[in-house]
C-alpha cells in the first residue's frame, strides 16, 4: 500500500516536471523543439530534396533555433507557401516562418515579425533569348506570372494594373510555365529568381532582368504579440550577423547562384513592438 502511494507520488512529480520542462505556461513556446515554416521549392533559400533541407532561410532558421535551445534534429520543417504563411502562424501549425517573408503593415495585423534579416528587391525572370522585357514598364501585352498572397503579385496589381497577371500557388510552377512559353515573365524577389536561373536544368534558358523595383525586408514571422519570442529571435539574428555566420550563409547559398546582396545588407533588425 505504502509503496503504491510512493509510486503514485513519484509519477505525479515526474509528470509535473516533464510538463514544466515543456514550457507549460499558457502562450509560451516549447523551445526544445520548433516547428518552422519554410519554402520547399526555392533553390538557395528554402529547398527540400528528399529529407534534406537547404538554403539561406534554412540556415537562418537553424541558427535562430540553436540560440533558442533547439538542436537541428528537433526542428520540424513545414512547407509554408506564400498565401498560407499568416494562417500557419495563427493556427499554431508552425512557431516560426522563415520563408522569403516580407515585413508589411497588412501582415503585421495578423502576425508579428522579427527582423529584417535580409533585404531583397522585386525583379523579373525571362527566357534567355528575350530582349523585349527590360523592366515592368515593358510588360504591355505580355503575360506575367507570380504567386497568390505574395507582395510580388500585389505590387504588380497596384503599380502595373494593365499587365496580364497569372497567379499560381508556388514560384516553381511559374518557372515551369515560363520555360514552356505559357507565360512571358515571372516576377518576385531577385534572390528567388537568381536561384532558379542558376539551376542546372535551366542553364542557358533563363535570365534575371536585373533591375529591382521594390525593397523586400525579410522577417521571421511568429504569433502576433509574442514579444518574448520576438525579442529572442531578434537577438539571434543580431548574433548571426555579428559572428560572421550570416555572411557565410549568404555566400554559400546566394553567392553560389551569382547573387550579390544589395546595399543595405546586412540590415539592422528593428525592435519588436
Ligand atoms: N518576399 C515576397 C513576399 O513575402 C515575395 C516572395 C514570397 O512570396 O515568398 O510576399
Amino acid at each position: 500500500m505504502m509503496l503504491k502511494k510512493i509510486a503514485a507520488a513519484l509519477a505525479a512529480t515526474t509528470l509535473a516536471l516533464s510538463l514544466s520542462a515543456c514550457g507549460g505556461g499558457a502562450g509560451s513556446t516549447n523551445l526544445s523543439a520548433l516547428k518552422i515554416g519554410i519554402k520547399f521549392d526555392q533553390p538557395g533559400l528554402g529547398l527540400k530534396e528528399g529529407e534534406k533541407y537547404t538554403g539561406f532561410d534554412v540556415d537562418v532558421a537553424t541558427y535562430i533555433a540553436g540560440k533558442l535551445g533547439t538542436t537541428p534534429d528537433k526542428i520540424t520543417w513545414t512547407q509554408a507557401p506564400s498565401a498560407q504563411r499568416e494562417t500557419l502562424i495563427e493556427n499554431g501549425t508552425v512557431d516560426l516562418v522563415v520563408a522569403t517573408y516580407s515585413i508589411t503593415d497588412t501582415r503585421k495585423e495578423k502576425v508579428s515579425f522579427a527582423g529584417p534579416y535580409f533585404i531583397a528587391g522585386q525583379d523579373l525572370l525571362v527566357r534567355a533569348d528575350d530582349t523585349s522585357i527590360t523592366g515592368p514598364q515593358a510588360l504591355k501585352g505580355k503575360t506575367l506570372c507570380s504567386v497568390t498572397g505574395s507582395t510580388s503579385a500585389q505590387n504588380v496589381k497596384k503599380d502595373y494594373p494593365d499587365v496580364q497577371l497569372r497567379e499560381f500557388g508556388t514560384y516553381s510552377e511559374c518557372v515551369a510555365a515560363l520555360v514552356a512559353k505559357g507565360v512571358d515573365a515571372l516576377t518576385t524577389d531577385d534572390t528567388i529568381l537568381a536561384g532558379y536561373a542558376a539551376q542546372a536544368q535551366y542553364a542557358g534558358k533563363l535570365k534575371v532582368v536585373g533591375k529591382p523595383f521594390t525593397k523586400e525586408n525579410y522577417g521571421v514571422g511568429l504569433k502576433k504579440g509574442n514579444t518574448d519570442l520576438c525579442n529572442k529571435v531578434t537577438d539571434a539574428i543580431k548574433a548571426m550577423i555579428a559572428d560572421g555566420s550570416w555572411q557565410k550563409a549568404v555566400d554559400a547559398n546566394l553567392g553560389a547562384a551569382g547573387y550579390k546582396a544589395p546595399a543595405g545588407n546586412p540590415p539592422t533588425p528593428a525592435p519588436c513592438s
